[in-house]
């Protein structure tokens, strides 16, 4: 356009070849390219009506120069169009139509301004309709490269009409691959950015197969031209160079895809171990169930029986009466141990379904407390509670009383007598951050990593007394894992430990 409007002879002909981009031409050029990048916008935002409204109204003006000259062609009219925005001066002597652009030239503009409209209007049908405009016009364009490539006027220029330039071809072909791009998910192109084998085998092959022809056959027609060797002796060199060319793909597309399948099958039987594993889960669940019944059972009725007993201890000799007091502690620790041990096992079989629900915060703080205050009465030892702003929590409210137990009686456990045990919990953002701290001996360091283990106990020997099962922390770190939150602890730098725990984010709504 600048050369045409300045009249520099470089920017008319900036690649040697028999013909100028005309003014018109690259007019038309520019208008597409802007109507393209208008469409990736509308793409990005199609509540954005103005896009669509500039697009159409550049396709416009494209199809309206491109029309008026094929209908001077055709028609043999001048409609003086052809050097309305600039004086050709450069036209060859035997020119008839200066500044008019080729007719190959003019139709590749029409029809990528109907694909580019057809693109913009966002139905299905023409979208199609668009892809198959859009690959005429990259076929037009590649058919004159191609001329010019092979000395070829038949594939550039329609008859006596003016050729399309090469700068034009090279302009509208990139153009055109361009437009194309913006619909990789559904329009021709779709096959290359999948990210599956064809699309893989696609992406490399199609430029090979387009470029490599094409670059073998011009170098062995130039070797001919320049007398290098004669004819026979070329076609049978780039007959020979396709067949080893044909080969190696062809070997090649077989690995890829046996490859591929190769994966299929690793995919295949895994998801069938996925399966089996997924049905023993379901049985070891179903086993669960049954072991817990058939123990908790018979414990229920012996614990029953050692009440019956234990309250007509009056009667019975003081040695039986130690027996009975001893056999229903016993009961107790077996009956606890029996339901955390299937509380954990469950958990870890994923078969502890979680049953959300809305949860205030106070209210969970309140109903832990008081479910283990008599243990802290026993000892004497007072709980704070501190509550910064109460929030609706989304959890297993069940479950999470259960972990807010299990860790104040492990504080009221392992804290002195007439000590404070502090309990606090916070909302940050969209998540809740509960403490636990004690004024106990404290964890050592080297016991960390086995803390939340089964079966686990810090002072083995001096815990033999202390009621606990050492799954306590185990189960307590299923529950807040399930939630998909943290639970650790700390020592404090004195005496004490705070054990905390936090439940993830979108989980807490402001009450
Ligand atoms: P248990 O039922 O025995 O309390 P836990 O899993 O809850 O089992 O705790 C495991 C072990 O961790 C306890 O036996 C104890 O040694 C140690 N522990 C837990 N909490 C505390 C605490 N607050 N202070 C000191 N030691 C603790």
């Amino acid at each position: 356009m600048l050369g045409w409007i300045y009249q520099v002879p470089i920017l008319m002909h900036p690649i040697l070849g028999p013909a100028t981009t005309k003014a018109n031409a690259a007019l038309a050029i520019c208008m597409a390219a802007i109507a393209t990048l208008l469409l990736s916008k509308q793409q990005e935002q199609p509540e954005k009506r103005a896009f669509s409204f500039y697009t159409r109204l550049l396709v416009f003006a494209i199809s309206i120069i491109a029309l008026a000259t094929l209908s001077e062609i055709f028609f043999g009219l001048n409609l003086g169009i052809d050097q309305a925005l600039a004086i050709d001066i450069s036209a060859q002597i035997n020119h008839t139509h200066p500044g008019r652009m080729g007719p190959n030239t003019a139709m590749a503009l029409l029809a990528y301004s109907g694909s580019l409209l057809c693109a913009s209007s966002g139905r299905k049908i023409l979208q199609n309709v668009s892809a198959v405009l859009a690959l005429l016009v990259l076929a037009i364009a590649a058919f004159a490269l191609i001329g010019y490539l092979y000395d070829m006027p038949l594939f550039y220029r329609i008859s006596r009409f003016t050729e399309m330039s090469i700068t034009s071809a090279i302009c509208v072909f990139s153009l055109t691959v361009g437009f194309l791009c913006l619909f990789t998910d559904k329009g021709p192109l779709a096959v290359l950015s999948q990210d599956t084998p064809p699309g893989y085998l696609a992406r490399r092959l199609i430029p090979f197969g387009i470029s490599l022809p094409l670059i073998f056959g011009w170098i062995i027609m130039r070797g001919e031209e320049s007398g290098l060797y004669p004819i026979e002796f070329g076609v049978a060199i780039l007959a020979s160079a396709m067949s080893v060319l044909l080969t190696l793909s062809t070997y090649w597309i077989t690995r890829v895809l046996s490859r591929a399948d190769e994966v299929r099958k690793e995919a295949e039987s895994l998801s069938a171990e996925l399966k089996s594993a997924q049905l023993a889960r379901q049985r070891m669940s179903e086993f669960y169930s049954t072991v817990s019944h058939e123990l908790r059972t018979p414990f229920a009725s012996i614990r029953a029986g050692l009440g019956i007993l234990e309250l007509s201890k009056n009667d019975l000799p003081p040695s039986i009466t130690e027996v009975v007091k001893v056999s229903k502690q016993e009961c107790d620790r077996l009956t606890n141990l029996i339901n955390d041990f299937l509380d954990l096992s469950k958990i870890e079989a994923g078969s502890m379904q979680l049953q959300m629900g809305s949860c205030a915060l106070e209210d969970l703080l309140i109903d832990a407390v008081s479910s283990i205050q008599y243990l802290a009465a026993e000892k004497n030892i007072s709980i704070s509670k501190r509550l910064e702003a109460n929030c609706e929590l989304i959890c297993d409210g069940e479950l999470i009383h259960q972990v807010l137990v299990n860790l104040l009686s492990n504080a009221i456990k392992f804290s002195p007598p007439e000590s404070t045990v502090s309990l606090s919990a916070k909302c940050l953002e969209s998540k809740v951050l509960f403490k636990i701290q004690d004024m106990g001996p404290g964890i050592p360091a080297e016991s960390r990593s086995k803390m939340f283990s089964r079966f686990f106990r810090v002072r083995k020997d001096t815990e033999e007394n202390q009621s606990g099962t050492g799954l306590g922390l185990a189960i307590s770190k299923a529950i807040v894992d399930q939630h998909g939150g943290k639970i650790d602890f700390e020592n404090a730098a004195e005496k004490g430990t705070t054990f905390w725990f936090e439940l993830p984010s979108g989980q807490c709504t402001e009450g």
